[in-house]
């Protein structure tokens, strides 16, 4: 295997020690090893924005920001400062790390651990010299700015309403909700806001996920300090929640959430909501915060179009400063559809790649590396094409797909869509509930089988279907 380090690029290395930096951490490296340092740097900022994304900012910290890491060889090398701390770690994150390294590198290097007493020291120095991104409370991602997003049809009015409330916190629309399925935009349009107002306004914004938040009021109530965090909460003027949909079925927290939303929104406070569902499709939760949410603003952000996938596509190549030739970028936008991260995804492969090998990114290149992305050559459907292509021939709107209506003009089409994404597809029933707006998987498996039952019974439905799966097999 040629050396992962030797060769990735300038570019590469810059963008990754900016991020870095944000992240207040520094990979540490021999010294002198210049090329190795690159390449640690990349793949190391590539699973800090992932695990942190995965685990929560307070056990990021906790677990991620003391530990070294070097590249070598095809391995990845993880220290920790001591026994005690490797073997928690390896018990709570390995696999999640492993996943993510996988993801990252397309299974090209494996996670080796060990221990390094010299980090325990550096970790007690590092720790007082917190990290202040911008001055929002949470971590955010300085890239994830407006002018970076991209605008198309399927995210123009949440972009808006999310630019109203950037420029007018907590007078624009309060709270703020807006939801949509994975990979879409929400936490990048959450930290444009965040970014927008720190940089405009002496304002304290404090960025939470729903996990995150969780664990705080955890950790508070096992150290018996419930009250400093609610003074904590009480003192923000804008409170941003990415992943809401977390505090499920948590009714501790759903309650401390209560009481703080009612503070802050009593107080013309701004709040900022990011879900994957609406607040009607928002199920383990109690009424009274339910209703809090559908009180504002709510907003819904979808999958971009081809033209859209493909702008964001240029942006992306721009900001990383990588060339990419029109048709790989045809060929990109055009086979994964189902959301921004994967297209990102294979952009970083490709980037990887030519770091590697110096080959230059032709068709034929990105065709052979994004082979298990674009499943080989041929035709990929995927759930919004479903949607889009049985929503057009019962004449409703695809919106209507992912929305709650139960009317049977509606709810026949949909389950339609549900059977065909079984069928056409290789997803999961939860994966493909999911893509109906957070639906059950038993809902999935109910149409499913209905479908399949009227079939049988019904030659003209059948006919439909038929046509149906040949348009989209093409
Ligand atoms: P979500 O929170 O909805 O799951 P993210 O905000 O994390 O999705 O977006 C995933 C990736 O796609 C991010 O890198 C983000 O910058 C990018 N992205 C999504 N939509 C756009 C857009 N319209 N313009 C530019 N980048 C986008
Ligand atoms: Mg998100």
């Amino acid at each position: 295997m040629p050396s992962f380090a030797a060769s990735i690029s300038e570019q590469d290395h810059r963008f990754c020690r900016e991020r870095l930096q944000v992240e207040g951490m520094q990979a540490k490296l021999d010294p002198g090893v210049e090329e190795q340092m690159t390449a640690a740097d990349w793949i190391w900022a590539q699973m800090v924005s992932m695990l942190q994304d995965k685990v929560g900012t307070s056990a990021f910290d906790a677990w991620f920001r003391p530990l070294s890491v070097k590249v070598d060889d095809g391995r990845v090398i993880v220290a920790a400062p001591s026994r005690f701390f490797l073997e928690e770690l390896q018990r709570r994150y390995e696999d999640l790390m492993r996943k993510v390294l996988e993801e990252v590198s397309g299974g090209e290097l494996v996670l080796e651990f060990r221990v390094d007493s010299s980090l325990a020291k550096e970790t007690r120095t590092q720790a007082k010299r917190e990290t202040t991104p911008g001055r929002v409370d949470g971590h955010v991602d300085p890239r994830f700015t407006f002018e970076n997003f991209v605008v198309g049809e399927s995210n123009r009015f949440c972009h808006a309403a999310c630019e109203a409330v950037s420029r007018n916190p907590g007078k624009a629309y309060n709270p703020l909700y807006i939801y949509g399925g994975v990979g879409l935009g929400k936490t990048h349009l959450l930290n444009a806001i965040a970014l927008r107002i720190v940089h405009t306004m002496p304002a304290k914004v404090v960025y939470r996920t729903g996990e995150a938040f969780t664990n705080e009021l955890i950790e508070a109530i096992r150290g018996q300090s419930v009250e400093s965090f609610r003074e904590r909460y009480r003192q923000v003027d804008v409170l941003i929640v990415d992943d809401v949909q977390f505090i499920e079925r948590k009714e501790r927290t759903q309650e401390e959430f209560f009481h703080t939303f009612n503070e802050l929104h009593a107080a013309g406070r701004q709040i900022v909501l990011a879900s994957d569902r609406s607040p009607l499709e928002f199920r383990g939760i109690a009424e009274r915060l339910r209703s809090r949410f559908n009180s504002g603003l709510v907003a819904d952000i979808q999958p971009p179009d081809y033209e859209t996938r493909l702008a964001i596509l240029r942006s992306k190549t721009r900001i990383a400063e990588v060339e990419l030739p029109d048709e790989v970028a045809e060929l990109i936008a055009s086979q994964i559809t189902s959301n921004v991260r994967e297209m990102e995804g294979a952009l970083t492969r490709l980037t990887a790649h030519m770091s590697l090998t110096g080959e230059p990114i032709t068709l034929e290149v990105a065709r052979r590396v994004l082979r298990d992305m674009l499943r080989g050559h041929e035709h990929v459907v995927g759930i919004e094409e479903i949607q889009e292509a049985v929503a057009d021939f019962y004449g409703i709107h695809v919106r209507e797909m992912r929305s709650g209506k139960r009317a049977r003009a509606v709810a026949f089409p949909r389950q339609v869509a549900m059977y065909l994404a079984k069928t056409l597809t290789t997803l999961s029933l939860p994966e493909i509930g999911q893509g109906f707006g957070g639906r059950h998987h038993t809902t999935v498996l109910h149409a499913v089988q209905k479908i399949e039952a009227m079939r049988k019974e019904n030659p003209a439905l059948d006919e439909e279907i038929s046509r149906l799966e040949a348009r989209l097999r093409r």
